[in-house]
């Protein structure tokens, strides 16, 4: 454990702490050795926070800031950004001597620690003006001295756009010509809109994709799963709800210190993907982009995201179906760390799609829940995916 370097995201809202959740999930997932941090901002619910501290190695406050720059921030189109100058803040937090920044609305594919080997400031090029660098993920150091200067720049300049964004790009402003070095491959920050601004660029490269961001307005959170129009979008918002509402058993014991705690979470590479992609409908799921969809999910050694930089994967021979199945049992269905008010226009949501059992259980459902309980969960079949996602429509209706 490198105990100076962290990952670091931001929540100012209730449901931006589900994504945060999400950000933290899928880094412990696939096994990263690094602090995983969230700074949030007071008025975050007593509830949320608790939540966050399971998740999180350090839940740390800081003061709201706000560009109240409403001209630039309606250019863009999203009042709401100015909030993200908060995100300032994570200059302050020298108790760390590198940091990887992730927005809340990220999903980490893979182990991605090597950005580590990454110096101030390097980030993957925005889609929409590719000079400028998207502030969704981007490597630093902490320094209160770079804190003020950016302070300073923000009341001198303030903010192109609006937002972080604006902000980063003007004092950082020689990233697009100067040190190659620090120009992260775009799949450290793959939009879901460059999927369809670049259909082939996906096919040929997508495979490779480590941390999805789901930049502009419609967040993971949400949706509901199937309300874009587009398969690719619905596969990649259900890979995100299963990452919020699937774990594995956490069969130590409450009591154990919290390191103790969160190690069974970190499962192997190999089985965290084959979560990723089991039960999606081969013709339908984003491998449907990658190979033929004649092609068998389970007959050979299928393209997966993130497949090439694994090179304990490469070695492995296929796993039948059974030897997946059987992984799954390792994992869980468990409540959602954040309470329903966390999820904008509905209530209960989580809590209910998680909970199979209704008031007047039969035996039968009683025995389903048992099983549920101890982690035999039926991952192929009652309990599939589809299944969660159902009951999730069911209650977002
Ligand atoms: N953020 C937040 N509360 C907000 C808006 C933004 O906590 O109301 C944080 C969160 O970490 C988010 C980041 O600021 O991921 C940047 O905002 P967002 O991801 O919505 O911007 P986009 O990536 O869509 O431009
Ligand atoms: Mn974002």
């Amino acid at each position: 454990m490198s105990a100076d370097e962290a990952f670091v995201t931001l929540a100012t809202t209730d449901s931006y702490c589900m994504g945060a959740t999400v950000v933290a999930r899928s880094l412990r997932r696939h096994g990263t050795t690094r602090h995983i941090v969230v700074m949030i901002t007071p008025n975050i619910s007593e509830q949320s926070r608790l939540a966050l501290k399971n998740e999180f190695d350090d839940v740390i406050v800081v003061d709201v800031m706000d560009s109240e720059d409403s001209l630039h921030l309606s250019l863009l189109g999203r009042p709401e950004l100015g909030i993200t100058f908060t995100k300032i803040h994570c200059w302050t937090l020298t108790q760390y001597s590198k940091c990887v920044f992730l927005d809340a609305d990220t999903l980490v594919l893979c182990n991605v620690d090597e950005l580590f080997e990454r110096d101030e400031l390097s980030a993957a090029p925005d889609p929409g003006w590719p000079d400028c660098f998207n502030s969704g993920v981007f490597v630093f150091r902490p320094s209160l001295h770079t804190h003020t200067r950016l302070l300073d720049h923000a009341r001198r300049h303030g903010s192109f756009d609006g937002g972080d964004q604006g902000l980063l790009n003007s004092f950082f402003s020689g990233w697009s010509v100067e040190d190659i070095s620090k120009h992260l491959p775009f799949i450290y920050n793959l939009s879901v809109s460059s999927v369809y601004s670049y259909l082939p660029a996906f096919q040929q490269f997508g495979h490779g994709a480590k941390i999805i961001h789901f930049l502009g307005g419609d967040k993971p959170w949400k949706s509901q799963g199937n309300s874009s129009g587009s398969h690719t979008m619905e596969q990649f918002v259900s890979l995100w709800w299963k990452e919020y509402l699937i774990h594995t058993t956490p069969s130590a014991p409450a009591a154990q210190p919290k390191q103790e705690q969160k190690k069974p979470q970190q499962i192997p590479e190999r089985e965290a993907k084959m979560k990723s992609t089991e039960n999606l409908d081969s013709t339908n799921s984003l491998l449907a982009h990658f190979s033929p969809p004649s092609e068998s999910l389970y007959s050979q050694p299928e393209p997966t995201l993130c497949s090439h930089t694994d090179g304990r994967q490469l070695e492995e021979e296929p796993r039948s179906l059974e030897e997946e199945s059987r992984s799954y049992e390792e994992t869980e269905v468990v409540d959602p760390p954040l309470g329903a008010e966390g999820l904008e226009g509905s209530d209960a949501t989580a809590d209910a799609a998680t909970d199979p059992r209704p008031a007047d259980a039969e035996p039968e459902q009683l025995e389903h829940r048992r099983m549920w309980e101890m982690g035999q969960v039926d991952y192929l079949g009652r309990d599939s995916f589809q299944n969660i996602q159902r009951m999730l429509d069911r209650f977002l209706d």
